[in-house]
């Protein structure tokens, strides 16, 4: 039997020490999101699309991660290794998981759930690899889009290939990648602004996150927050095509014009009523609301760390397509962002 040195134990007393702790801090996470979902008052299904096991880099098993995902508070999640398809086999038997697959295609990642057959990109370009999982898989997205925490950055010519992908799709707006406890960085903050660009383009852009989770621990740090008809795979599935989901570190939120959901497009005479409404949850409290079109904060509400918000907000239609979007933070710097509304004038 191999004999450990004393500063080997010291650091695995150390190590254990610390999963221990990222347990007790994920709990308390839980309790929030618990009581977050009371305020909240409306069912959501909180699904993390975006995590590895051993099938590919990952550090813990697909039984491991679906652990984490229950201790964490989360309903739902897809276990998508890079360059394997045998996760699908290890979440059979699992009601809250599903799976799918994350290979890269050149410097970008495509993101594919549900896909039926294993995934091998070509590699000639983003924009054909993209078309050809969308053929393989019901749901498609591209994870981290402007790079990874800690170093990994895309070029502007690397982000600038995501308009290859067509005049709509998903992109993690939030991705938790090395991150054990905030999964906000600053990938996530230039996501956001190539996001406003793209959408400023008039590309339509549903806004999912990813706790792109290689450890078991690092599941609960962000999420996409669906409004299914069921926890299920193909329930989820639907809503994420419907644009029926908001990017999540905590924060429930949902955000309406004239009665129409997050992801619609409405089509309005020019100068006719759009009724925005908003009800925003948060159990650690909420520090702001705003209200983004075209790039530009139409409405910044303070939250003052109330737990829920709610409101309305009132404009003449524009006469060019515009998009309106929600984003929030909490007291303690937490994201959410909701997939737009497209507002395109009656001809
Ligand atoms: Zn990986
Ligand atoms: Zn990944």
């Amino acid at each position: 039997m191999h004999k450990l040195s004393g500063k080997t134990r010291r650091h695995l007393a150390q190590l254990e020490c610390l999963a221990r702790r990222m347990i007790l801090y994920k709990r308390d996470a839980a309790t929030r999101l618990a009581e977050t979902r009371k305020l909240f008052g409306r069912s959501v299904c909180l699904v993390d699309i975006h995590t590895h096991s051993l099938h590919s880099d990952g550090l813990g098993t697909v039984a491991e991660n679906a652990e984490r995902v229950r201790d964490f508070g989360l309903d739902f999640f897809f276990a998508t290794d890079h360059a394997s398809l045998r996760q699908k086999q290890a979440v059979k038997g699992l009601d809250h998981a599903g799976w799918g697959q994350e290979p890269g295609v050149g410097h970008q990642h495509i993101g594919l759930l549900a896909n039926t057959r294993l995934f091998r990109p070509r590699l000639d370009s983003i924009g054909a690899d993209f078309q050809r999982a969308r053929r393989l898989a019901p749901f498609v997205w591209i994870p981290h889009p402007t790079g990874w925490y800690p170093t990994t950055r895309y070029t502007p010519e690397q982000i600038e290939s995501l308009r290859q992908l067509g005049p709509a799709f998903a992109m993690e707006i939030i991705n938790g990648a090395c991150q054990s406890v905030q999964a906000y960085d600053v990938t996530d903050q230039q996501a956001g602004l190539v996001w406003d660009r793209l959408l400023g383009d008039g590309i339509k852009i549903t806004a999912v996150a990813g706790s792109d989770a290689h450890n078991p621990f690092d599941i609960g740090t962000t999420w996409t927050g669906v409004f299914a008809s069921r926890r299920s795979s193909p329930a989820i599935i639907q809503a994420l095509n419907r644009g029926l989901c908001f990017a999540s570190e905590s924060t429930l939120l949902n955000f309406s014009c004239n009665g129409k959901p997050m992801g619609t497009t409405l089509r309005t005479r020019p100068k006719a009523t759009l009724s925005f409404h908003f009800r925003v949850a948060d159990a650690g409290g909420i520090a702001s609301i705003r209200i983004i079109s075209q790039g530009r904060v139409l409405k910044n509400i303070r939250g003052e760390s109330l737990k829920v918000i709610e409101g309305r907000l009132t404009q003449r239609a524009p006469v060019s397509p515009a998009y309106y979007r929600l984003e929030t933070t909490a007291s303690d710097e937490r994201r959410a962002f909701s997939t737009p509304i497209y507002i395109e004038p009656a001809a």
